[in-house]
């Protein structure tokens, strides 16, 4: 077996999309790594270092970097007869590219694969994560996109072996598009919404108020990101790539925060994988509540400054020492608290309603 992975990068590294990807490629066979993106070529050389790559293809360097999926599609297949899998991550530009390429090339793609059982044998889930689906494919190569919630970082390999790096030719052009702008919307000061391990996530109860500034301010307290719901992005309120669930991201944080958010099954599609769930909700009829290890029946315009001032007072006595990546990223004006803090302080609130008992790590039921 021999396995290709197109790796998208961001800053001169591989993006954790990719490198979480790169963990699953690795269960099927040696890897040839093929960067692409912001710094591929410094990401490319990087990644000589981890584990399981056999070599580093570089795309010649004139093409630019922001090669439309059209022609990053091309170029795959001009690659792809020498591999029996070709993964991408799961990700917008995963999915776009690996579609083409398998239609150009006269096969399926697998979408989402969430477990590798054999060679030719993948899990992913189906009907917004209620069911699993076990697929069989039958033809080479194979085109699959993965779940990277599902598979573990990559790490450096500790043997210190070096990949050999392989230049490729001329990319494909096919000039059929062209990016006129790239306007950024990056939650600035934040973690990756992917890779954070707290997010607070906003709500259709925040519609009326017209703005998200009370999930914002929570999220800058915990050092965590911001995530939606599609009821937020229908209203204008954030742009789609904050949205979390089946139609958007999946997120795997140890916190997820919930704030007038119902729950629907849409939604929770997207954060099963969350270590912990806590959920403010002023109906206790909402779903979310049920989903919640930690759910607060109130109403959240009182609830999210009472939070937020009981962190920073117990910031401010030093009660919180953890840190964590997200906290040193998280802008910096004050001391930020820690998940933990927020659960502690959250369970001293006299209506939250602790779901979880037993604080155990094994999965939640939602269905
Ligand atoms: C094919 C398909 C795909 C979809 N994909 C997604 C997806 O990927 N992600 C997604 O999120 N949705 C998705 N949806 C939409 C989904 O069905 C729901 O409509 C959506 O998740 C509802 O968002 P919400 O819970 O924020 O809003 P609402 O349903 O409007 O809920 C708002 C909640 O806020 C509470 N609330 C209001 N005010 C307050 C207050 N002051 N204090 C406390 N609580 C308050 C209310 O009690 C309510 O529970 C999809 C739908 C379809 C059909």
């Amino acid at each position: 077996m021999k396995v290709l992975l197109l790796a998208p990068c961001r800053g001169g590294a591989l993006t954790p999309a990719s490198r979480r990807t790169l963990g699953a490629a690795r269960k099927l066979g040696p890897v040839s790594l093929l960067p692409v993106g912001e710094g591929w070529q410094q990401a490319g050389a990087a990644a000589r270092h981890l584990a399981g790559i056999a070599a580093v293809l570089l795309p010649e360097p004139t093409t630019g970097e922001a090669l439309p999926p059209e022609e990053l599609a091309a170029l795959v297949t001009t690659l792809a007869h020498s591999f029996s899998h070709i993964l991408a991550p799961d990700t917008t530009l995963g999915q776009e590219v690996m579609a083409r390429a398998a239609a150009i090339c006269d096969r399926g793609a697998i979408s989402g694969v969430t477990a590798i059982l054999a060679a030719d044998t993948f899990q992913r889930p189906a009907h917004a994560g209620r069911a699993w689906v076990t697929l069989r494919a039958r033809e080479w190569p194979l085109f699959l996109t993965v779940r990277q919630t599902a598979f573990p970082e990559e790490t450096p390999d500790p043997s210190g072996e070096e990949a050999p790096i392989i230049a490729l030719g001329p990319v494909p052009r096919l000039g059929l598009s062209r990016r006129l702008e790239l306007t950024p919307r990056h939650q600035e000061g934040r973690p990756p919404l992917e890779a954070a391990s707290v997010v607070v996530g906003g709500g259709g109860g925040f519609i009326a108020g017209g703005n998200l500034e009370p999930v914002e301010a929570l999220a800058n307290c915990l050092g965590g990101a911001v995530a939606v719901t599609r009821a937020v992005v229908e209203a204008g309120l954030a742009p789609g790539d904050w949205q979390v669930g089946q139609t958007g991201r999946v997120i795997a944080p140890r916190l997820y925060v919930a704030l007038g958010i119902s729950g629907s099954f849409q939604h929770l599609a997207g954060i099963k994988e969350a270590g912990r769930i806590a959920a403010i909700n002023h109906d206790p009829g909402a779903p979310i509540l049920s989903a919640a290890d930690w759910g607060l029946v109130a109403d959240m315009y009182r609830a999210i400054p009472e939070l937020i001032a009981l962190l920073q007072v117990a910031a401010d006595q030093g009660e919180v020492r953890e840190a964590n990546s997200c906290q040193e990223r998280a802008n910096a004006s004050s001391e930020v608290a820690s998940p933990s803090a927020c659960r502690e302080k959250a369970a001293s609130t006299t209506s939250v309603r602790d779901a979880s008992s037993a604080a155990d790590d094994s999965p939640r039921a939602i269905t």
